[in-house]
């Protein structure tokens, strides 16, 4: 695959990434405004929840970069 060529696979882990930071961020601004919060602890297990699949899909981000070489 040469260097240069517009990697598929880079645009939709992007795009992954990018819906799972969303998730999160709408997932504090709900805790932080106490929306729909039956219970504190059941929002911050939520935050924390999107959180973790946020930076999972940084990670798997990464990794594809790192072994790839691939630009966006
Ligand atoms: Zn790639």
């Amino acid at each position: 695959m040469p260097r240069l060529q517009q990697c598929t696979d880079l645009t939709v882990l992007i795009g992954r990434m990018h819906a799972d930071l969303q998730v999160y961020c709408e997932a504090v601004e709900k805790l932080s405004r106490r929306d729909g919060v039956t219970t504190l602890d059941d929002a911050y297990a939520r935050s924390e929840h999107a959180r973790l699949s946020f930076e999972a899909s940084r990670e798997r981000l990464r990794t594809h970069i790192a072994q790839h070489q691939c630009v966006h």
